[in-house]
């Protein structure tokens, strides 16, 4: 049975990675589809308890030694992996293009520089790393920094690559080994992933691998006793599951979950730039959970505001994702398509009007209009829950009161964008609103050591720099009372 697929010329391993060793297919697998045209690329193995129970295993077999590395010796192992990353740039952007529909350029270009550099970075953060020292009145504290043991990484399919390596970067810098479930609607360049951490050192069991599908080999890893993290990013509804087993547990979760949110436009904001920023929330057709999917403008410039919107929007050019001038490519499934037309269907029945788009491209397949929808009120549906497609809806506001009561009124809080030009409003507008993230006269700007994470239902906790290190490890304080060693010396060389 083939243990390898072709995606264009790359070959990836239809297996899990367990042990440093790619599995053969196996019986149980399932199908993954390209949605650029629908093209089975081929048969990934399914993994469930057995293989999960396996990786979880070499994981624990391997962490000893792993911990023992200390920064130094596995950031000479990561800074290979991140090259390694590097290397395979090609292959890597194809397949995940291939796999998710995400934009050719846009993975040669940033993702996976991104991705090696998430790698990279946490490699040189944890080598910087010290102890902080806190004088008490009678002790001196020392706070560690200790590798908590396996951790479980579990991944959605709009970023694989790129959120795979966000978690295994400071997972396996702070000292950890890792079992990563990807996506099951993307879950190649994953495995690539797990063939060039191998290539470049990476012992065997530090990084482990295991495909399949959310129900059976995500429920089995996140309830699997022998796990001592749960990073999880995906939908809200999995979240939940994901709580509930690291709550029987007491095992410490991360939730990255969905976003819905809001992106405020000023009467005093550069309209041109802000403009350009609304159409780039049609980057991965819409199909990112920071998107400010909410546009709330200034009622006194809507109109002027809304040209320069479908001007902007409409340089976004919607077809194949490895063609050159491509903006938007497919939407990854048909289950999600269905999802994201019947979203706004229901809303144009309810009243709402297509400022833009509104309905599947005339291309066919999975491929979706970039969507703007008017006339939508606050407690609509289409306001109020995530769609993850193409969709922004389009409202307006009197007054920044208003402004921030409209952008904090749904259940999410992930992130926010504000466009003005005015300082002190940016700053009182960015303290009232309810977001992990606020973004000021720009978007997707993520610097690697700032925290990240949702309020309310987007999340719980924080990853980035020191935050994702606070989370991968167990925090240790050592209080040594103070002068202890040389009243303790000094009475043995007494006696
Ligand atoms: P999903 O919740 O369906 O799946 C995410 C992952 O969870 C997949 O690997 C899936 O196999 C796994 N999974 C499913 N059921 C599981 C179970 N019972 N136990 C354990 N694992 C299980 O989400 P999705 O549709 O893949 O991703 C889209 C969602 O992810 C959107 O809501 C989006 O906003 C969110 N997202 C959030 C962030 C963030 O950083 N906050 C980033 C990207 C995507």
């Amino acid at each position: 049975m083939t243990s390898r697929i072709v995606v264009g010329d790359v070959e990836v391993a239809v297996g899990h990675w367990i042990g440093g060793e790619p599995s053969g297919r196996g019986s149980r697998t399932f199908e993954v589809m390209s949605p650029i045209d629908g093209r089975v690329l081929g048969e990934v193995s399914a993994g469930g308890p057995t293989e999960i129970d396996q990786a979880v295993a070499a994981a624990r077999g391997a962490f000893p030694r792993w911990a023992s590395l200390g920064a130094e010796g596995r950031g000479k192992v990561l800074d290979r992996f991140a090259q390694g990353i590097l290397d395979r740039k090609a292959a890597l952007s194809a397949v995940e293009t291939a796999d998710n529909g995400s934009l050719l350029i846009a993975n040669l270009k940033r993702v996976v520089d991104r991705a090696a550099h998430n790698i990279a970075f946490f490699s040189k953060f944890a080598r910087q790393l010290t102890h902080e020292a806190m004088r008490g009145d009678e002790v001196d504290n020392r706070v560690r920094h200790e590798p908590a043991g396996v951790a479980a990484l579990i991944t959605p399919w709009n970023a694989p690559l790129m959120l795979s390596t966000w978690k295994v970067g400071p997972a396996l810098a702070s000292g950890n080994t890792v079992v990563l479930k990807p996506p099951e609607w993307a879950p190649l360049s994953c495995s690539l992933l797990a063939e060039i951490a191998a290539a470049a050192g990476v012992p065997p069991g530090v990084l482990n691998v295991v495909q399949g599908v959310g129900a059976e080999a995500g429920q089995a890893l996140i309830e699997h006793p022998n796990v001592d993290r749960i990073s999880f990013t995906g939908s809200i509804p999995t979240g939940r599951r994901v709580a509930g087993a690291a709550a029987t547990r007491v095992t410490p979760v991360s939730l990255e979950l969905g976003g819905k949110s809001p992106f405020l436009v000023f009467a005093d904001a550069d309209l041109d730039g802000a403009a350009t920023t609304v159409a780039a929330q049609f980057h991965n057709a819409g199909q990112v959970c920071l998107a400010g999917t909410r546009v709330l403008v200034a009622a006194s410039i809507e109109a002027e505001f809304r040209q320069r919107v479908l001007k902007a929007a409409g340089s976004y050019v919607v077809g194949d994702p490895r063609q050159r001038g491509i903006r938007v490519g497919p939407l990854i499934h048909p289950r999600q398509f269905d999802r994201v037309a019947a979203f706004v269907r229901r809303a144009r029945d309810a009243g709402a009007v297509a400022l833009l788009g509104g309905a599947p491209h005339e291309l066919g397949g999975l491929y979706y209009q970039p969507t703007i929808l008017g006339n939508v009120k606050q407690d609509a549906e289409v306001v109020q829950n995530e769609v993850f497609g193409p969709v922004l809806t389009w409202q307006t506001f009197e007054s920044d009161a208003e402004a921030i009561d409209l952008a904090n009124g749904t259940s999410y809080g992930l992130a926010a964008v504000v466009y003005t030009r005015d300082a002190r409003r940016a700053e009182a507008v960015a303290a009232g609103l309810v977001a992990g993230t606020v973004w000021v006269n720009c978007y997707f700007v993520r610097d690697l050591e700032v925290p990240f994470g949702g309020s309310r239902q987007s999340g719980i906790g924080r990853e980035g720099g020191m935050y994702s290190f606070d989370f991968f490890c167990d925090i240790k304080n050592v209080a040594v009372k103070r002068d202890s060693f040389e009243k303790l010396g000094a009475a043995q060389s007494d006696g």
